[in-house]
């Protein structure tokens, strides 16, 4: 599943919400949420409460095949979209 798709499905949101971290496989919201009372439905609150100004994390890895059935590195997506970040932050965020 390609990483907009993920983020769809899995989280119920959009693809430009996130950036890539540093960290290989990780992105974060590009924005602080508003916590609860702001409408933000993240799980964490669960147990955070009314936490507000959080930049929430998700993790995605590419599946190990790729096209042809080849080994692939999980991190090819976060590595494509970290090189597209670091020349302009405003835009990257999937692929
Ligand atoms: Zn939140």
């Amino acid at each position: 599943m390609s990483f907009d798709n993920f983020v769809r499905f899995a989280y119920g949101r959009e693809p430009e919400e996130f950036e890539p971290t540093e960290e290989p496989g990780y992105w974060q919201t590009r924005e602080p949420c508003g916590g609860l009372d702001g409408g933000c439905r993240e799980p964490i609150h669960r147990v955070l409460f009314c936490e507000s100004g959080t930049r929430h994390t998700i993790q995605y890895r590419d599946p190990r095949r790729g096209p042809g059935g080849r080994w692939q590195s999980p991190y090819l997506t976060w590595a494509q979209a970290r090189a597209a970040f670091t020349r302009h932050p405003a835009k990257a965020s999937g692929q």
